[in-house]
C-alpha cells in the first residue's frame, strides 16, 4: 500500500514536472492568421500547453526544450469544419442504407478513432464532426481521446442529425419505418426540435446540426426555435442545405452556418454576409465526386458548380470556414489525403492561399466558437502548432508537406 502510494506520488511528480517544462520553438516562418501574412524568425515559448510568448529576439533559458524549425513554415493547427470520422462508404458505391445495416456502432467507433488520428497526424488539430456517426459513436471517440487512450484532435460534435421525417433516407419501405433513427432524429415542429436538441446535448453534443431540403423543408420559425434552444447551452446551429427556399429559411432563421450550399444564389450569399452567417462549402473536386459514383461528365459538372459558387462567395465576401465532408476515401489515400483534394476546387476558383489558410484557422475558430483559445499563434492561446516543409502561401498544396504537429503543447509528430 505504502509502496503504491509512493509510486503514485512519484508518477504525479514526474507528470507535473513534465507539464511545467518550457518548450521553445524557433520558427523560420510563422503564419499570422490575423493578417494573412508570413512572419520571419519568430520564437514561440510554450508552457502548460499554451503559448506564453511569441515574437522576435525573445530571451529563453537554454535548459528549456528547444525545437528548431528555422527552415520550416509554422501555422496554427488546421481545422476542418465538416467531417464524419466514423463513416466510410465503398468507393463508387454510395449506399448509406447498407452502411447502417452492416456496420455496428462499435465498428464505427473503431474507424472513428483511426480517422481521428489521421486528422491529427496530418495537421488538423480541431475538427467538427457533424453526425452520421451511428448511435453517437463519435461521443465515445471523444471520451477515448480525453482519457488519453488514443490521440486525436479537439472534436466539436453534433450528435445525431436533426431533420424533418425520414432523415436523409429515401425509399425505405414502411416495414422498416424509423430505420434511419440509427443516425437521425425526426423533428417536425419547434417542440420536437427542442426535444431533439436536448437529447443531443445529453449525449455530448457541442454544436447542433439540422438538415433541411432533403426530406421536407424547415421554415424560418423552426430554425429560430433551434437557434434559441441551442443558445441556452451556448451552442451554435449549423444546417445542411443546398439552396433554394430551404436555404432562404435557414438564413432568415439566423443559423450560424450553412453546410454545402452548392446552389446558393448571389442574393443568398449576400444575405449570409450581411448576417455574418458562415458558408462551410464542402467543396468536393472532380476526384471526390467520381469516388461518389458519378460518371466523368456529371462529376465535372458538379465540380464546375462548386467552383462557381466558391468564386461568387469569395467575391461577395461571405465568410467561409474550411470543410470537406468526404466519406469515401480515394484509392490508396487516407481520409485526410482524400479530403485535401478539395484544394483543387479552391485553387480553380482563384482563391489566394492566405485566405484558404485563414478559412482553416482563424475563421474556422470563429465559427466553432473557440476563437479565444485556438486559431492563431498568440500569447495565451493553446499551443496547437504545425510545421510544413514548403511555403503554403506559394502553393496551398504545400500544407501536405507536414513535418511537425503539436497539440496543446505536446509533440504528436516530428519528422
Ligand atoms: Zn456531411
Amino acid at each position: 500500500m505504502t509502496f503504491n502510494l509512493r509510486l503514485l506520488a512519484l508518477l504525479l511528480f514526474i507528470s507535473l514536472s513534465a507539464n511545467a517544462q518550457t518548450t521553445v520553438i524557433k520558427a523560420g516562418h510563422m503564419f499570422d492568421a490575423r493578417s494573412g501574412k508570413m512572419l520571419a524568425n519568430q520564437i514561440i515559448i510554450i508552457k502548460d500547453g499554451k503559448i506564453k510568448e511569441v515574437g522576435t529576439n525573445l530571451k529563453f533559458n537554454t535548459a528549456d526544450t528547444i525545437i528548431d524549425l528555422s527552415n520550416s513554415w509554422l501555422l496554427p493547427g488546421l481545422m476542418d469544419c465538416h467531417v464524419h470520422i466514423t463513416t466510410n462508404i465503398s468507393y463508387r458505391s454510395r449506399n448509406w442504407n447498407e452502411l447502417y445495416a452492416i456496420e455496428s456502432n462499435a465498428l464505427r467507433g473503431i474507424r472513428g478513432s483511426v480517422v481521428a488520428k489521421q486528422f491529427l497526424d496530418n495537421g488538423f488539430t480541431t475538427i467538427k464532426d457533424i453526425g452520421n456517426d451511428g448511435n453517437y459513436a463519435t461521443a465515445d471517440v471523444i471520451k477515448a481521446i480525453n482519457k488519453e487512450w488514443i490521440q486525436g484532435p479537439t472534436i466539436i460534435y453534433s450528435g445525431k442529425i436533426i431533420g424533418p421525417y425520414g432523415g436523409q433516407s429515401r425509399g425505405i419501405n414502411i416495414e422498416h419505418e424509423h430505420f434511419w433513427d440509427f443516425e437521425y432524429i425526426d423533428a417536425d415542429n419547434p417542440d420536437e426540435i427542442k426535444k431533439a436538441i436536448r437529447k443531443n446535448v445529453y449525449y455530448g453534443a457541442t454544436v447542433i446540426k439540422l438538415v433541411t431540403g432533403d426530406n421536407g423543408i424547415y421554415d424560418s420559425a423552426d430554425i429560430k426555435a433551434a437557434v434559441a434552444e441551442a443558445n441556452k447551452y451556448g451552442l451554435k446551429v449549423t444546417v445542411h442545405t443546398l439552396g433554394g427556399e430551404a436555404a432562404t429559411n435557414v438564413i432568415k432563421g439566423g443559423a450560424a452556418a450553412i453546410e454545402h450550399g452548392n446552389n446558393l444564389d448571389n442574393s443568398q450569399l449576400q444575405s449570409m454576409k450581411d448576417k455574418g452567417i458562415f458558408l462551410v462549402g464542402t467543396d468536393l473536386s472532380f476526384d471526390n465526386w467520381y469516388a461518389y459514383g458519378l460518371d466523368s461528365v456529371k462529376a465535372k459538372a458538379r465540380e464546375d458548380l462548386i467552383v462557381d459558387r466558391l468564386k461568387r462567395a469569395y467575391k461577395i465576401g461571405t465568410k467561409m470556414a474550411f470543410g470537406t465532408d468526404v466519406v469515401i476515401d480515394l484509392p490508396k489515400l487516407n481520409r485526410v489525403e482524400s479530403n485535401l483534394k478539395v484544394l483543387k476546387s479552391w485553387n480553380a476558383a482563384g482563391i489566394p492561399p492566405s485566405y484558404i489558410l485563414q478559412s482553416m484557422t482563424i475563421y474556422a475558430a470563429e465559427l466553432l466558437g473557440i476563437e479565444k483559445n485556438r486559431g492563431v499563434l498568440e500569447q495565451s492561446y493553446y499551443a496547437d502548432i504545425i510545421a510544413v516543409k514548403k511555403n503554403p502561401l506559394e502553393n496551398i498544396e504545400n500544407i501536405k508537406s507536414i513535418q511537425f504537429v503539436m497539440k496543446e503543447g505536446k509533440v504528436i509528430r516530428r519528422n
